[in-house]
């Protein structure tokens, strides 16, 4: 069946996903307040609207990947999005989001007569391009169900979570044990190296061992035991370090409004603030190793 999509914000995961629904066979009505996105979408099939909400007026379905929490509930609100909808219409949102933020959307699509789906992501650009995101989706069972077969044209998974907000509190919670596991591999290898153990070594034990996880095994931050990790290329992302200082950052929110004591959270989304801001906005998470090293930044 073909559905007519509003999909607002095509950045880099946005474009891609609009692209593959299109590919599909889906309408898809498309806006970014840049307008060489707009552009550059409709060299994909999008269909570029004038506005949000004019397309958002003409959809069944309404799409929305932005920067944060602020831009989704302004477009929702403010900039009319929910009042231009017709009655009844599905608004999935796709951005990583705070979780009081998302119940906000949910309410306020609520209250206007629409149906909601918070279903932040995993995969990155790559996945985005290539349909193998992974979904996390919060929300009425009806609205997973109806969203369901836009989001298997987009990802190769969507995992229903819970009630509004569950995805993205799937996403955050998520995030922050990969955000303390990249730097709990990341000060292993160090403290390696201070005690003369070669990674490989470490590596060899830790990987089949107690140690093991996706940080050490696929993303490992020390170049040489896994040939495709970031740190064998300089440590270009993958995941860039500002993405897992935002998630780590929506996590320390949830963290302190509902007073969870988790100490290493803060701790990673503290350092991980830092390393974005002072050296690490353009490489991958995993480059964090360098921050702990005594000499900071050079290899042993
Ligand atoms: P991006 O900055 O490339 O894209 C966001 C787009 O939203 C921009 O093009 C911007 O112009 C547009 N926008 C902002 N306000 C708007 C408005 N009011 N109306 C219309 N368009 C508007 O960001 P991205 O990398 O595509 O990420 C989008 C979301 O996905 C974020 O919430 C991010 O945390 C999440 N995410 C990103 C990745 C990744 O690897 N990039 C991975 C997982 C999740």
């Amino acid at each position: 069946m073909t559905t007519t999509v509003a999909f607002i914000g095509l950045g880099r995961m946005g474009g891609p996903m609009a692209a593959n629904l299109v590919k599909a066979g889906h309408r898809v009505l498309g806006f970014d307040l840049v307008p060489a996105l707009s552009a550059a979408a409709a060299a994909t099939g999008v269909e570029p609207a004038g506005s949000a909400a004019e397309a958002a007026g003409a959809a069944d379905v309404v799409i929305t990947m932005l920067p944060a929490g602020a831009q989704v509930l302004s477009l929702y609100r403010e900039q009319g999005l929910l009042a231009a909808a017709r009655p009844g219409t599905l608004f999935i949102d796709c951005s990583t989001i705070d979780v009081a933020d998302a119940r906000t959307a949910h309410e306020a699509a609520g209250a206007a007569g629409h149906r909601a789906l918070d279903a932040p992501v995993s995969g990155g650009v790559i996945g985005a391009e290539a349909a193998t995101l992974t979904f996390m989706a919060g929300g009425g069972a009806d609205e997973f169900a109806a969203a369901e077969p836009l989001l298997s044209v987009m990802g190769k998974k969507a995992v229903h979570c819970g009630a509004a907000g569950a995805g993205q509190a799937a996403k955050i919670c998520n995030n922050m044990i990969l955000g303390i596991s990249m730097i709990g591999v990341s000060e292993a290898f160090v403290l390696a190296e201070s005690l003369g153990l070669d990674h490989q070594a470490l590596y060899d034990v830790a990987s089949t061992a107690s140690g093991q996880c996706w940080a050490l095994t696929v993303n490992c931050p020390v170049p040489g035991p896994v040939p495709g990790s970031p740190a064998n290329r300089d440590y270009r992302p993958g995941f860039a370090a500002p993405l897992m200082a935002k998630d780590l950052g929506l996590a320390a929110n949830a963290l302190r409004a509902g007073g969870v004591h988790a100490p290493l959270g803060l701790k990673a989304a503290e350092m991980y603030a830092a390393f974005a801001e002072e050296g690490g906005g353009e490489l991958d998470f995993s480059a964090i190793v360098h921050t702990l090293r005594p000499q900071n930044g050079t290899q042993p």
